[in-house]
This record gives structure tokens, C-alpha cells and sequence, in this order.
């Protein structure tokens, strides 16, 4: 008499079948790549069918096996029966799937206390390290033993979800650490990022039991474990911990009288091929994708081949004797590319590779295979002129001695006019980006890229093919020609998971690889697009422009041609061929390159933290033959030179007397401050905007005011875990800024004011501070770990009320203080007028560098958002120093004399605050030749999921370009910093100014 316990998940299934006396008799795991249902039948067929007595099934995807018949229970249920029975005295499990992780926590006599799981966007886990896995190119079941490998402090990776883990990747890439330090980071990351999500900040008391497939990897454990600090344990096969959970339950019910449930085995005998399952086919569905009006290339070349070390080569046409030609090279985040153009502009040849994680060794293989195509091709190359470009093409130029390297919108665009100098829009879904390109008369004009939550794209679909076991090259084949049902296109999380449920259903794997282009191309025209023109003549470019079902799935929704170039998985590299040879005076190419014979070159990467300054920034050393690359320096000395460089930048000059006159402006002596003892002012949301207000408030109150250290990692550390739900970057960091007030004795009382509302101008109907902000004392206060709460004065503030009424409210969340409402209102007073002193010399500063622009005859860059999200440096990466280095005056929006009233009629009921003065300085920006707008926003912003929109629109009617930012709190610049340098491509491009000359100054 035996008990079957089934638990089908994202990615797997898993049985288990038990004994009476609770023994595992047969047991299997196996992936189900997009066929649960087919799955647990092959499994099963061998499996003493006869003998089964009960029938439990559990997991994501228990539906698909519903054909069976039996219970079904929820996937937490099975765990804990697994983990009682394997390990008895554990009080939490983790347990960690391929969709989703969960904490379960038992009382001493192991009965259920209470349970946590993910939040959806937090979702990914196992499917997570497997997508990333293969963008490492690693198999999965490897990942977690290549990650042991690495024996230093991993280095960070943000894996809050899949995107940002993608940048921060690409970033180590190329910063030069092996595939095995990122494993290492990627997977730490994981496990850290569990337990924040999981406990927020809580401890936890007993032994842990860390179940699922994703515990079989030891660093993501070894990271959970360090994590909470209490005893962690791994039973035997935790893989299989739901499925033996399952059969247990089975066997108890029976042992307490209940009767088993109908089982039915019948389908192991019916035909494999027909359903399984009833799938539910009521609903609309989508059209089939073809090509009506797309003509496709056939992608025929004179010889095609791949060679030993997978580098797909071709050679257009015949050729012999020695080419001049000039060399491009894309190093993007999952693919290599290597294009060489002769002097008649003709392609000789192009190369194709996986990056897989290590874009230096990439590159080798790239020449390798370079030297193989002269031997095959019967020629030899003479290259005159190299160019980069790619998320890779800084570190790469500079160790194979580039010419040049380009962002690589220029590239592509360079490329496609010189294919179709008709062409007046660019659709570019990459392997992490996605790029919408407008162009006038072969001149960029405007160029968006994903601002991270767009993105997936061509690693998505990837990812899909990986999952539901379709080769990439068959997917286009079966996709074609199928209706399938609708599913989101919000982002990939929620798109996987409708992706899941149809499967569960019984859904055809090709109807479903058809939606998951069906997804991608709406979240590329949603989310990238917005609503910007689409023009006449239209290319689609990237790699993914070689799926012809993907073309075709814009075809049908645009209603238009798609073009497509044979060329078009080597736009970048083409491109950079093409700028090589245009924009590098003869006598320098090829001065510094290293030629082919760098397939052969030894190198070897270390890494060490430079310490000359708080900046302790990470260095790569890359030794090739002998010469050593140092990479990394964020100041940009010379390796050798032990000491910081500092260099002038006039530029930014605005910007930082803003940030001094917010530190330190107020009128007035400090009269009695700092006698009564020490306050604390968050440097972060409210009271970063309003700290001029706050400063002279509490010092006029009689204390000192001391505001939190900038942001840091450590303070978005700190605040990570100590969260009490899913925040916004901000908010999580000034979790982090609480923490540290509070802690050691910094202050005596920290200043959390709700802060509600301003005064509506006229013509809105509301102008209120954002949700988070206005209930900001509360939030904290909710945060578990955070110590010191009783500290926290949270008064309300209400700048829309009389001054009478604001002090009167005041004074009550001030009580502890034993402040009388005259001091109070005197308090308010003080602070109002140093809040408009500062926003006086903000506005007379932007006035000087507004006159600066006009002499100069220069661009400038607006940075558009709230004050704490855009000024903090901590929060943006720098990037505002970054762009003013590149020979650019940064403005911060209040620095504009924008009109609130310009936004009416049309945005009268705008009632967010920020809102309100964002979208007032857009139509300023947008009316004015010499600024371009740079909006930084944050994942998870609530009010700006449709300001964004607005902005848009507002540029869009200006036919402006503009850049989007998106900051999730996480550490790595080089993906900004490609956005905006394509940015500035298409702002001169567009106003016809030309590039500045960083040698000039201001007088
Ligand atoms: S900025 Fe320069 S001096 Fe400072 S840590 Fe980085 S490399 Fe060293
Ligand atoms: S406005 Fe957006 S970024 Fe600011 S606190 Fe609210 S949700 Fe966070």
C-alpha cells in the first residue's frame, strides 16, 4: 500500500512515493520544460501504479495533474509535513521554489503559527538562478558549485529582481570578474534578499529548515544562514521536500478515517499527444502572427559555419588576397559581435557569440574565429580602424587598443541609415535593452531605452525557450501562424506567471511561445514606446529581429512593413565599422590596436580596493601579456599615481552651490541652538526637500539640528532589513538614515514629521506630499527592527493651514519636547523664511547658469523628480556630477522659473505636490532650445507610474527628446551611463548644437 505525493512547480516536478511506515520507495525529480502534465505521465509509468492507495498533489502547477484525480493541497502545507517528518525540532522553514519562496514558522510542539510569502514582484527565486544561469551560461545545476569557487567576499549584485540583477551582472562584467565571482554575487544576493523579503527586519528564534530546489546550492544557503544569524539546516533531497510532504498527508488522512479520494490512472494509457488536462479555451483570443506585408531576408551567405568554440561565422559573398577593412566589434550583455567592412563598404565577414558572463574571453574567441575566417575565406585581413561599442566597449577598446568606442545607439543608428537612408524609426529589442530610435533626414532626433522595467526583451524570450524546451532556432517555426490566449505585458515576472498558468491549464506549448512574443512586443510598444510616432519606414534591428515570428508580432499590431536587414543581429558592430572609418583620421587607425594575434594573449584578473579616498572603489587588474589594465578608477588616476585625482568640473558648478546653500543657508544667527539637546533630520523624503525649513526650525526651538550621513550602501543596506513591507528606494532608504540616528546616541530626539499637504495653487483642486511621505513616522514606527522608536517625534504638518493652526498641531506632536505653541509658531515662522531664502538663490543660481548657457551657447540638462530622489547623490549613483562632467550645466528643477499655472487647465487635478511642480518645469524645459530633461524616478514610485506619462506627453507635443531615469537603490552606473550619452546624441542631434568643449570654462 503506497502514498503519492506530486508537486509540480515552475520549472519541475517532483514525486514521491511512501510506505506505510512513512519510507521513500521511489522518488523523482525532473524538469518539465513547459509539459507538466506530460511530465508527471513519464514519470509515473513506472511507477507500482497498482499499489497506490492515496493521491496528493500540491505545487503551482497541482492542476496539471488534476487528471489523476486525489487532494491537492497548498505547496506550504506539503513543506511543513516534509520538514516535521525529516527534521522535527526545526521552528521556520524557508522554502524556496522555482516561482516563489515563503517562510512558515512553528510554535515548540511544531504546530502552525504563521506563514509569509514573496510579494509578486519580489517573485523569481529558482527561475530566477536558472534565467540568470543562462546568461551566465552556465547550467543551472552548476551554478551554485561554480559560485563556491569564488573564495573572496562575493561582490554585490541587486536580486530584487531579475532586471536589476541583469545590470549590476553586466557591470561586473565589465569591470572584469570571472564568471565565477558574479555566481558567487548572484547567488549570495539571492539568499539575502529571501530573508529580506521574508522577515523585514524581524529575528528569527530556532532552528531553520531551508527546503526547495534552490537549497540544494550552498552560497545562497551559506548567505541565509549568515543572514540570520541562527542554526540553518539542509535536510536530505529538500528538492523533493513538497512532493514527500504531500505523500505524508495522503497517508495521515487515510490513518484518521478518511476515505481516499477517486484516483485515476487511465491516461497513462491514452495517446501522449492529445491533452491532458482541460484547457480553458472561452476568452479571446490573439490573432496568428504572419508576415503579410513584411518582406523577410533569407539569410543566405556564400559560407556560414560554426566553429569549435561556438562562434557562428560568415562570409557574404566569395573574396581572396589581402582586404583593407575596417573592424567593429559589439561586446553587448549576452552576445558578442565582430563585423569587418572593406573599403567599398562591402561586409567581408561578421562573427557571432555568446558573451556568457566573461566579455574579455569573448573577444579572444571573436579573433580566433576572426584568423579562422581569413584561413576558410581564402583572404587576409589588413585592419585600418577598430571602434567599440556595447555595454563591454570601454574595458574592451581599451585592452585590444579600440579607436574608438560608441554608445551604442549611435552605432546602430550609423548602421541602419547607411542600409536605408529612408529610415525614420529604429525598433531594437536587444538581449537587456530595448531601444526606440526616431530619426529625421539619417539624423538621430530622439532615442529611448527600457528604464529598467521594460526590460527582458530578447533574454526573456530566451528564457521562455529554455522553459518550455523549445531550441531558439525552431521558435520562430513554431510560433507562426497560431492564435493564443492573452496574457500581461506588465513586466517579466507577471508575464512568466501567466505564462505558468497556462501551461498548468494545458495550454499548446507553441500557442504559448507565440504569447510570449505577443507580451514582449506590448511591453516594448507600451512601456519603451510610450506613445511616440512610428514612422514609414521601419527597421527592426538586434538579434531578436532573426525570430521572424517576433517581426511578424509587430507586424500584425502595427499594421505596417517591418524591415529587415540580413545584417540586422550586427547593426552595432556595422555601425562602429562605419564610424571607425569616418570619425579616425587616417594616420591614427589602427595606431594602438593589438591585432588578431590578442586571441592568443594571456590574462590573468585580479582585483584589489583602492583606499586613497571614501570612494574605496573596486579595481579590476587585468594582466594581458604582460601589461596590466587597471579598471575601475572612478576618479580616473593614472594606476601608478597613489593619489586621488581631482579634477575641475565648471559645469557643476551650480549645482553644488545649491546643494552648499541648502546645507547652510538660513537668515539669522543660531541663537540658542543646540542648549537643549540634539535633533535629528532624516536626510531623506520630506525632510531632505524641506530641510532648510527644518534646520532653522529646530534651531530656533533651542536645539541642535544634525542631519543623517549621506546615503550609502550600508544606509540601503541597513534599511533593507529592517523593512516592514515592499518600498520604493527612498523610503527604504531612510529606514537606513533611521537606523543610524537612532543608534549609538546621535540624537536625543529624531524629527519625523507627517508632512500632509501644501497650499493648492490656483486652479488645482489638491497639492498633497506623496503617501510614503505624508505617513512616513508611521512607516518607521511599523519597522521591527528599528530601535530607539520612542524617540521618533512625529508631529503634523499642514504648510496649507493658517500659521496659527499648523503651530497648534504642531505643539501637540512636539509635547515631549514641552514646547508652548508661541514657540512654535515663532519656530515656523524662522523656517519659512529660511526655506525662501534657499529657494531664492536656488532660482538665482539657475538664472546664472541659464545666462552661462546663453553666452556659451551650450546645452543644458534639467534634472526633473523629487528633491530626495534626484538630488541625493546616494540615491542616483552621482549621475548629475556624472553628466555635468561630460561638459553639461546640471540644473535641479527649482532652479527654473517655471509657471505652476502653465500645466492648466489640463492638470487641475494633479494633486501631488511634486507632481504639480515636475510637470510645471517640463513645460518649461520643453519650451525652452537649450534645455533637455532628465527625469529621475524610482522602481515602485506610485505617483510617478503616471507623472512619467504626462512627461512624455508633454515632450512628445514639443517633438523633444528626453531621458528617463530609473534607480532601484543598487550600485552599478554603466547602464545610466549609456542612456545618457545616447541621450545627449539625440538632444544635439536634435537642437543642432554642437558638443561642448570640455576645455572651456566658465568666467
Ligand atoms: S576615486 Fe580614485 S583615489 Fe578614490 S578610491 Fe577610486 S581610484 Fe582610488
Ligand atoms: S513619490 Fe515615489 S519615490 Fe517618492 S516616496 Fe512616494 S513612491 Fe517613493
Amino acid at each position: 500500500m503506497y502514498f503519492l505525493g506530486i508537486d509540480i512547480g515552475s520549472l519541475f516536478v517532483g514525486a514521491v512515493l511512501i510506505g506505510q511506515d512513512n519510507k521513500v520507495v521511489r522518488s523523482e525529480y525532473v524538469r518539465h520544460s513547459g509539459e507538466p502534465a506530460r511530465r508527471v505521465r513519464e514519470i509515473l509509468a513506472s511507477f507500482p501504479i497498482g499499489d497506490i492507495v492515496y493521491v496528493v498533489r500540491t505545487g503551482s502547477g497541482g492542476d496539471a495533474a488534476s487528471m489523476i484525480g486525489g487532494d491537492c493541497i497548498d505547496p506550504v502545507v506539503a513543506g511543513v509535513e516534509g520538514v516535521r517528518q525529516m527534521i522535527p525540532d526545526a521552528r521556520n522553514i524557508i522554502q524556496i521554489g522555482g516561482g516563489s519562496f515563503s517562510l512558515t514558522r512553528l510554535a515548540e510542539d511544531g504546530s502552525y503559527q504563521h506563514s509569509a510569502i514573496n510579494s509578486a514582484c519580489a517573485s523569481g527565486t529558482g527561475a530566477f538562478l536558472d534565467q540568470q544561469s543562462l546568461r551566465l551560461q552556465v547550467p543551472p545545476a552548476e551554478l551554485g558549485q561554480r559560485a563556491m569557487r569564488y573564495d573572496k567576499r562575493p561582490p554585490a549584485v541587486a536580486t530584487r529582481c531579475a532586471v536589476f540583477a541583469k545590470s549590476d551582472m553586466i557591470h561586473l562584467q565589465q569591470e572584469g570578474y570571472t564568471v565565477d565571482a558574479i555566481a558567487a554575487g548572484l547567488c549570495a544576493g539571492l539568499g539575502n534578499s529571501t530573508v529580506d523579503g521574508l522577515l523585514g527586519g524581524r529575528a528569527l528564534v530556532g532552528k531553520t529548515a531551508v527546503i526547495g530546489g534552490v537549497a540544494i546550492n550552498p552560497v545562497v544557503v551559506g548567505a541565509v544562514r549568515e543572514k540570520l544569524g541562527v542554526e540553518v539546516v539542509v535536510p536530505d533531497n529538500p528538492h523533493l521536500a513538497g512532493a514527500f510532504g504531500a505523500a505524508l498527508v495522503g497517508r495521515q488522512r487515510l490513518a484518521s478515517g478518511n476515505a481516499a479520494p477517486e484516483c485515476d490512472f487511465s491516461f497513462l494509457r491514452r495517446d501522449a499527444s492529445s491533452p491532458t488536462s482541460g484547457r480553458d479555451a472561452h476568452g479571446d483570443l490573439r490573432p496568428p502572427l504572419e508576415l503579410k506585408l513584411s518582406r523577410y531576408p533569407d539569410f543566405k551567405w556564400h559560407k556560414h559555419w560554426v566553429d569549435g568554440d561556438n562562434s557562428e561565422i560568415a562570409i557574404p559573398t566569395p573574396r581572396s588576397g589581402p582586404i583593407t577593412a575596417s573592424f567593429g566589434i559589439d561586446i553587448g550583455s549576452t552576445s558578442t559581435k565582430a563585423t569587418f567592412l572593406d573599403r567599398e563598404r562591402k561586409v567581408v565577414g561578421w562573427i557571432y557569440r555568446k558573451t556568457a558572463g566573461d566579455p574579455i574571453r569573448a573577444v579572444q574567441l571573436l579573433f580566433k574565429a576572426a584568423r579562422e575566417m581569413e584561413k576558410k575565406g581564402g583572404f587576409t585581413l589588413d585592419i585600418r580602424g577598430v571602434g567599440t561599442t556595447g555595454s563591454g566597449r570601454k574595458m574592451i577598446g581599451a585592452l585590444i587598443g579600440a579607436d574608438l568606442a560608441t554608445n551604442e545607439i549611435t552605432a546602430h543608428a550609423t548602421a541602419a541609415v547607411f542600409i536605408d537612408p529612408d529610415v525614420d524609426t529604429i525598433i531594437e529589442l536587444g538581449g537587456q535593452d530595448a531601444k526606440f530610435t526616431q530619426l529625421q533626414n539619417g539624423m538621430v532626433y530622439n532615442s529611448v531605452m527600457n528604464y529598467v522595467c521594460a526590460a527582458g526583451t530578447g533574454s526573456f524570450i530566451e528564457e521562455q525557450s529554455l522553459k518550455l524546451g523549445i531550441p531558439l532556432d525552431e521558435y520562430a517555426g513554431r510560433a507562426m501562424g497560431k492564435p493564443c490566449p492573452l496574457t500581461s505585458d506588465r513586466c517579466t515576472v507577471y508575464m512568466e506567471r501567466d505564462l505558468d498558468l497556462l501551461l498548468a491549464k494545458g495550454w499548446d506549448k507553441d500557442q504559448v511561445a507565440a504569447a510570449v512574443l505577443h507580451s514582449v512586443r506590448d511591453n516594448y510598444l507600451n512601456k519603451v514606446v510610450g506613445g511616440l510616432y512610428i514612422g514609414d519606414h521601419v527597421y527592426f534591428q538586434g538579434a531578436t529581429a532573426r525570430n521572424r515570428a517576433l517581426v511578424a508580432a509587430f507586424e500584425v499590431e502595427l499594421g505596417k512593413e517591418i524591415k529587415v536587414s540580413p545584417y540586422c543581429h550586427l547593426t552595432g558592430s556595422l555601425g562602429m565599422c562605419l564610424l571607425a572609418e569616418e570619425r579616425v583620421p587616417e594616420a591614427e587607425k589602427s595606431a594602438r590596436f593589438k591585432g588578431l594575434g590578442f586571441a592568443d594573449a594571456r590574462i590573468v584578473v585580479d582585483y584589489e580596493t583602492c583606499e586613497l579616498c571614501h570612494n574605496r572603489c573596486n579595481l579590476s587588474l587585468i594582466q594581458a601579456d604582460g601589461a596590466t589594465l587597471a579598471w575601475g578608477l572612478k576618479c580616473g588616476r593614472d594606476y601608478g599615481e597613489k593619489k586621488v585625482k581631482v579634477r575641475d568640473n565648471p559645469t557643476y558648478e551650480w549645482w553644488r552651490k545649491r546643494h552648499n546653500a541648502w546645507l547652510s543657508l538660513g537668515p539669522g544667527g543660531h541663537g540658542t541652538a543646540g542648549t537643549k539637546g540634539r535633533i535629528g533630520i532624516l536626510q531623506s523624503l520630506g525632510t531632505y526637500s524641506y530641510y532648510p525649513f527644518w534646520k532653522k526650525f529646530v534651531e530656533t526651538l533651542g536645539y541642535l539640528p544634525v542631519l543623517s550621513t549621506r546615503t550609502s550602501e550600508k544606509t540601503m543596506r541597513d534599511g533593507a532589513g529592517i523593512t516592514s513591507a515592499e518600498y520604493c528606494a527612498p523610503v527604504v532608504a531612510s529606514h537606513g538614515h533611521a537606523a543610524d540616528m537612532l543608534s549609538n546616541g546621535k540624537v536625543d530626539w529624531l524629527l519625523v514629521p507627517h508632512m500632509l499637504r501644501e497650499p493648492a495653487s490656483d486652479g488645482f483642486t489638491d497639492t498633497h506630499f506623496c503617501c510614503y511621505v505624508q505617513s512616513h513616522p508611521g512607516v518607521l514606527k511599523a519597522a521591527a527592527g528599528l530601535m530607539g522608536k520612542d524617540r521618533i517625534l512625529s508631529p503634523v504638518i499642514q504648510f496649507n493651514l493658517p500659521p496659527a493652526d499648523q503651530a497648534k498641531s504642531m505643539a501637540k506632536g512636539l509635547a515631549p519636547l514641552g514646547v508652548g505653541e508661541a514657540d512654535v509658531a515663532a519656530a515656523l515662522a524662522a523656517a519659512n523664511e529660511a526655506y525662501a531664502a534657499f529657494r531664492h538663490r536656488s532660482l538665482e543660481l539657475g538664472q546664472e547658469a541659464l545666462a552661462w548657457l546663453e553666452r556659451s551657447g551650450g546645452l543644458g540638462l534639467v534634472a526633473i523628480g523629487r528633491p530626495y530622489n534626484t538630488v541625493d547623490a546616494g540615491l542616483t549613483l552621482d549621475l548629475p556630477r556624472k553628466m555635468a562632467a561630460m561638459g553639461y550645466p546640471v540644473l535641479y528643477l527649482d532652479m527654473l522659473p517655471y509657471d505652476l499655472g502653465s500645466i492648466l487647465p489640463e492638470f487641475a487635478n494633479m494633486y501631488w505636490h511634486y507632481g504639480q511642480k515636475i510637470l510645471a518645469a517640463a513645460n518649461y524645459v520643453a519650451g525652452h532650445p537649450r534645455l533637455f530633461g532628465v527625469y529621475f524616478t524610482n522602481f515602485m514610485c506610485g505617483p510617478d507610474s503616471y507623472i512619467l506619462t504626462y512627461f512624455k506627453e508633454i515632450m512628445r507635443r514639443a517633438g523633444k527628446p528626453y531621458l528617463c531615469l530609473q534607480f532601484d537603490g543598487h550600485g552599478a552606473d554603466a547602464g545610466y551611463l549609456t542612456r545618457v550619452e545616447a541621450a545627449l546624441e539625440s538632444f544635439h542631434a536634435w537642437s543642432k548644437i554642437a558638443r561642448p568643449d570640455l576645455a572651456a570654462t566658465t568666467d
